[in-house]
């Protein structure tokens, strides 16, 4: 049963709003350890371990900072170790998320120059490189691009975005919110030459909300000794020298550093190639199921479908918010809302996290069941189409 129910529904809840993700038991029995003394020997023989194994799921050599703070902690983080007053940022609106880092930027103090989509595909890299080129004086001082837009389904393809950069010669740091992505889609942070990476604990992670991170390179770290913003509690100096032996500057959130250090087992353990095929495969049978519905995704570029989840508009006078209500009501399931403009328009299937084949045809079912008792118009079998598929692709 769920903590806290303002309605007993038998069986277990279905949360499949894309973050936070289900926490596995073999998590929730790691957070539920005893406290320990951050100043204590203990604390930085697991502190040095957690830290290492974090830089295998972020494919990084270069230090990663863990803040006790939701993913929102780690944008400010980002933006305000790196940057100044003033200092101009092309940033891609790829939807909601991309909007509201590009608000707390503005907030900052930051001019935002934005590249602008339809909402319906990752970050347009010909109009990133087409600003770059423009600007000869090299007044942009960071690219900022969320690679998982959670709101739409669309992920970004940040080598692209690097090699934009790369060709049009230009020094800008490249800025990289990965919230969504980390540990459910490939991500490769040394490789494809990303300054800050930007994640949180509560989506592929597997854990619940409360930590988030910075992996940082060394243009990163140099930007940061003549960046201008105010920051204290975000500051990377004092967290990346008490890392240095396992510790942290002021108390880390402890438990969620026990549930991380068994998230990166059992990601490793699993293999994340293995973990990156399972939500490819597990997003695929979704699309097949949308459009046996009658459906559209709302991510339209195949090459930018998210593994993470997908986004269905309903059709044209139907209320998504309602549909939303209905199978929580009927069928004890939690699916993600429409976010911004896509509100009551769409709503998400979050397929990310600790999730196999039974569980996303739970979710379908659970969809399809509720598409009927909410009388929106849809061609039933879709959960049937995506069984096929799961059953000819194991
Ligand atoms: C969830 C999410 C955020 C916000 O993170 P919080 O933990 O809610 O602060 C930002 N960006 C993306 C892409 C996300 O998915």
């Amino acid at each position: 049963m769920a903590y806290f129910e303002s309605k007993r529904v038998a069986g277990r809840h279905f949360l499949q709003i894309p973050g936070p993700s289900t926490v596995p038991d073999r998590i929730l029995r790691a957070i539920d350890n005893p406290t320990m003394d951050h100043r204590g020997p203990d604390f930085g023989l697991l502190g040095k371990q957690v830290l290492a194994k974090i830089q295998t799921i972020f494919k990084t050599a270069q230090p990663v900072v863990i803040f006790p703070a939701s993913g929102t902690g780690a944008w400010e983080a980002a933006l305000c170790n790196t940057l100044s007053p003033g200092d101009r940022v092309l940033m891609c609106e790829t939807g909601w998320f991309a909007h509201l880092w590009q608000e707390m930027a503005g907030r900052l103090g930051i001019v935002t120059d934005l590249v602008k989509t339809d909402w319906r595909r990752g970050a347009d890299v010909e109009q990133i490189a087409e600003r770059l080129a423009a600007d000869r004086a090299h007044a942009i001082k960071a690219v900022a691009v969320v690679h998982n837009e959670t709101s739409t389904g669309a992920t970004s393809r940040i080598a692209e975005v690097r090699r934009a950069i790369d060709d049009a010669k230009h020094p800008a740091l490249l800025l990289v919110d990965t919230i969504s992505g980390l540990a459910s889609v490939d991500y490769r942070h040394d490789e494809w030459g990303v300054d800050v990476t930007v994640s949180g604990s509560q989506k592929g992670l597997m854990l619940p909300p409360g930590l988030s991170f910075n992996a940082v390179s060394q243009k990163a770290l140099k930007a940061s000794e003549g960046a201008k913003l105010p920051r204290s509690f975000w500051d990377w100096k004092p967290m990346i020298a008490a890392n240095a032996t396992g510790y942290f500057p002021y108390t880390p959130a402890t438990n969620l550093l026990y549930g991380l250090d068994t998230a990166c087992d059992m990601l490793l353990e699993e293999g994340l190639d293995n973990v990156f095929a399972r939500h490819e495969r597990h997003a695929e049978a979704t699309r097949r199921a949308v459009r046996h519905w009658g459906m559209e995704v709302q991510c339209q570029d195949p090459r930018h479908y998210s593994p993470v989840l997908t986004c269905v508009r309903l059709p044209e006078g139907h209320s998504a918010n309602a549909l939303r209500a209905t199978i929580l009501e009927r069928f004890n399931m939690s699916l993600g809302n429409g976010l911004g403009q896509l509100n009551d328009r769409a709503f998400r299937i979050g397929h990310l996290g600790d999730f196999g084949d039974l569980q996303l045809m739970g979710t379908l079912s659970g969809v399809e069941m509720g598409l009927r008792a909410a009388g929106v118009p849809h061609s039933p079998g879709g959960a049937q189409a995506a069984l096929d598929y799961l059953s000819g692709n194991a």
